[in-house]
């Protein structure tokens, strides 16, 4: 019997919401359930895949190939689960199902309105009843939900509905989780609960009486806060929970179960609590977290001046640090405004050549290439940053100056990074990138096929452009070698120098797949070689 809980927030955006459901999620994990997340985006595109990451941060792709918010990196990096397309929906996505519906004719003769015909729709993904369609043999012990925004938006209007409707339905089977923020007034002196009081009468007036609040707080709450919340808005105290900033969000889980937020949402469903887990191999996470002392820093080359737009390769160098017993220090480096001769590489232990799109910034991603191969500064490019490797490598070494890709040039005479053939005849551009998880042979003899310790892997990709085959000949020959391909299509995957400290190259993205309890193999090993000095 599958229970759902439904995650929202109020006041204001960027509470943290995605950390919360992740740690509930973490947390009935480590009690033994099955769980899954999903995310409902009140917004119109069918997914982020063509949002700029200035609108929503970096853009999470899924062993299914779907793009979506970076919340399910949080989802997927925090429980070890792996996402599919059906964990992140938008309003965009269920419009174009009904109207589909509507224009096949399964609503002969009705007029089509948003109550019930799209609150059916988000009932319908939201119980995830009809989980064939992602290839589900059965469903979680608890399907968590998160639902974009805040209370009172209008675009969030029929989710809420869609809630209110599905806890009346299911009844005990149905829990509210609701985040908002405490605001501390320093000339006051006082912590403020007025607009959680008025974000609960909103949640209230919409008909959703939330079970459990979690308050949002840069200073701890007294018993007496959580008290007059309580009282306030018909809530148990022990379902008013603490949110306080903290050093790393991985602790998060560690807090809400010190505050008892597992055993309370259990107690409402009916269920037995039973023993407290320990979650030894997370705590022992934290402790190494905690008990680093060296600093690492990494350069980060990309266009992108925001923590969210790279926020996975972020958290996989962070990871990588942990378990080699270092903190990883980042420094943004602009590649648009870079200049390598005069830039000091001293500050920088490694370096990481970012993804993207488009020309801008691309000559100072190549540049900045040129200086780490020639001083062997250990180096990751990945994805857009694999192909400047290729690109800067061809023009240095194979001495083909005007050498570029076809995405920046397309009349370019060198094009070692061409459009892939399947690619050529696609015009319309959401969701139509090679997307999702592909094999990939390692050769024998490589850096990476020791790396990873397998010959055959799987990583998920997000591009339509490629390295030409044409060239594999000449590269192999002065240096770069081809290493990793995939078995059926034959692209090239990996390139990688071999006689450097670390300079490899990825067309697929490794920070989508490293978690919190498995650090990715290549970070790890990009992280130790640059420590091991
Ligand atoms: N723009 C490049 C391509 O489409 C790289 C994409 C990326 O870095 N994700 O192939």
């Amino acid at each position: 019997m599958t229970r759902y809980i439904f995650v929202t927030g109020g006041v204001v955006s960027s509470l943290g919401k995605g950390i919360i459901s992740s740690s509930i999620g973490k947390l009935l994990q480590a009690r033994g359930y099955s769980i899954t997340i999903q995310k409902f985006d009140p917004y119109i595109n069918i997914d982020p895949g063509t949002l700029n990451p200035y609108e929503h941060g970096e853009c999470y792709v899924t062993v299914d190939g779907m793009e979506t918010d970076l919340d399910l990196g949080h989802y997927e990096r925090f429980t070890g689960i792996h996402t599919t397309r059906e964990n992140s929906i938008t309003t965009g996505r269920i419009y174009k199902t009904v109207i589909d519906r509507e224009r096949r004719g399964d609503y002969l003769g009705k007029t089509i309105q948003v109550v019930p015909h799209i609150t059916d729709e988000i009932k319908r993904r939201m119980l995830r009843t009809d989980g064939t369609e992602e290839g589900e043999s059965r469903l979680p012990d608890f399907v968590i939900t998160e639902v974009g925004g805040t209370i009172g938006d209008i675009e969030s209007a029929p989710f809420m509905e869609a809630i209110r409707q599905l806890r009346w339905e299911l009844g005990k089977r149905a829990v509210c989780v609701h985040l908002t923020y405490v605001p501390y007034l320093k000339a006051a002196d006082e912590l403020k609960t007025k607009p959680t009081q008025h974000s609960v009468k909103e949640l209230q007036g919409m008909g959703i009486q939330p079970d459990v609040l979690i308050l949002r707080t840069e200073k701890h709450l007294s018993d007496g806060v959580r008290q007059k919340v309580a009282s306030f808005c018909n809530v148990d105290l022990e379902c008013v929970v603490q949110s306080e900033d903290l050093p790393s969000i991985y602790e998060v889980p560690v807090n809400m179960q010190r505050q008892g937020l597992d055993a309370a949402l259990l107690r409402k469903f009916g269920i037995p609590v039973g023993e407290t887990p320990k979650m030894e191999p997370w705590h022992r996470f934290l402790a190494l977290s905690k008990s680093a002392t060296k600093e690492v820093n990494i350069g980060l080359v990309g266009k992108y001046d925001l923590q969210d737009a790279y926020k996975s390769i972020r958290e996989s160098l962070a990871l990588a640090g942990v378990y080699n017993g270092v903190k990883v220090k980042l420094k943004f480096i602009n590649s648009e405004t870079l200049d390598a001769s005069t830039f000091d590489w001293s500050q920088v232990g490694g370096v990481v050549i970012c993804p993207g799109f488009g020309q801008r910034g691309i000559e100072g991603k190549i540049d900045a290439l040129k200086y780490c191969r020639e001083h062997n500064v250990p180096t990751f490019g990945i994805c857009l940053g694999m192909q400047m490797m290729v690109i800067e490598f061809a023009r240095d070494v194979l001495g083909y100056k005007d050498a570029n890709s076809a995405e920046m040039d397309p009349n370019t005479a060198h094009n070692v990074i061409d459009i892939m053939e399947e690619q050529k005849t696609v015009t319309q551009k959401g969701g139509t990138m090679r997307l999702g998880a592909y094999d990939c042979k390692l050769r024998e003899g490589s850096r990476v096929r020791q790396i990873y310790g397998e010959e055959l892997i799987r990583e998920r990709h997000r591009h339509r452009y490629e390295f030409n085959d044409k060239y594999l000949g000449e590269y192999e020959e002065k240096g770069m070698q081809c290493v990793g391909r995939n078995p059926e299509s034959g692209l090239v995957e990996i390139v990688e120098i071999p006689g450097l400290r670390w300079f490899i190259g990825t067309q697929f993205h490794p920070e989508y797949s490293s978690t919190v309890l498995n650090p990715h193999p290549l970070f790890m090993d990009f992280i130790k070689t640059i420590i091991d000095e």
